[in-house]
């Protein structure tokens, strides 16, 4: 099926809405019109940019202008299919690895063709680009757009089970429960699946040799795959939106604001959670191996000195 996108002037949107106006169909979000015709769907987003999709897009999209030219695949390097990015894809992404307060976070979710233009509307994007309040209104989009699927490692679990394995095999574990469980959502398989590369292929493979359903067929990793997929955009945004979500109520929890990654600041606040609350508390809150750990409790020790 054929999607042609044209970014036209206001004038030839309103050509277009008036030569459709007769087919006209209730507009996506984000869109102030959408008209079924034969072999073709069009839809005017507000931004601008105009939609056809189906056999006959490309033949009704020439009438009013010529899609801008293609940008020079950015996937070639990652050996990933050209036109990937116009693709029905799952995107699966994690948050909170460097974090020393608060959860691992696993996202999978499906993006279908048809709505890889919505979800631009929406702001869907790399999402370190995202600010907090923003991440916190596209997921809120989200939520109602993609199907997907959530993994939370809390940190009791996630330090029990730190014990016998990296923390490369815990998030290898997620990913693969996630897009299991997403799979069994979908009426229909995805095109390709692309993980944002946290490891080496084979070594993600490894760490998921004692499981019994290995998610394996068209599977893609990349690094900086939210670039080339908004798919994994989109899983990324609800992944942080998550992890925002559990760090807001850990704050709530402790009386204390929760600072993210592991610098300064949170050997700091650890060290006054340390001393107002003791280890065990503490571990319920952190990923107890990392360094931050010892250095909160030398911190704590200088300051319960006379
Ligand atoms: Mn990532």
């Amino acid at each position: 099926m054929g999607t042609v996108v044209l970014k036209l002037t206001k004038e030839k949107q309103e050509t277009v809405i008036s030569d459709f106006a007769q087919q006209g169909i209730s507009p996506p979000p984000y869109a102030r019109f959408a008209a079924r015709t034969t072999g073709c769907i069009l839809t005017v987003y507000n931004s601008g940019k105009v939609t056809f999709q189906g056999q006959a897009a490309e033949s009704i999209a020439a009438r009013y202008g010529t899609p801008a030219a293609k940008k020079a695949p950015s996937t070639a390097s990652n050996s990933l299919p050209a036109d990937f990015s116009s693709w029905s894809v799952v995107g699966s992404d994690e948050v909170g690895k460097g974090d020393f307060f608060g959860p691992l976070v696993v996202v999978a979710a499906y993006v279908d063709q048809s709505k890889i233009e919505l979800l631009r509307e929406l702001g869907v994007r790399d999402s370190k680009n995202v600010s907090d309040p923003e991440i916190r209104n596209i997921a809120r989009d989200l939520h109602n757009v993609v199907p997907y699927e959530y993994r939370i490692l809390h940190n009791p679990e996630y330090n029990r089970m730190q014990r016998t394995m990296t923390q490369g095999k815990m998030t290898a574990l997620l990913h693969n429960s996630a897009l299991n469980g997403l799979l069994d959502q979908l009426d229909t398989p995805p095109q390709a699946i692309l993980i944002d590369q946290f490891a080496e292929k084979t070594t993600y493979y490894k760490h998921l040799s004692g499981e019994a359903r290995q998610v394996k067929d068209n599977v893609y990793f990349s690094t900086k795959a939210e670039g080339l997929h908004v798919a994994v955009a989109a899983a990324s945004i609800l992944a942080r939106a998550i992890f925002l979500k559990e760090m807001d109520q850990l704050s709530r929890q402790t009386g204390t604001e929760i600072p993210k990654g592991a610098g300064a600041k949170v050997d700091q606040v650890a060290a006054s959670l340390l001393l107002r609350y003791g280890a065990e508390r503490l571990q319920q809150w952190t990923k107890f191996h990392f360094a931050n750990t010892k250095k909160a409790q030398a911190l704590a020790e200088k300051r319960n000195r006379p």
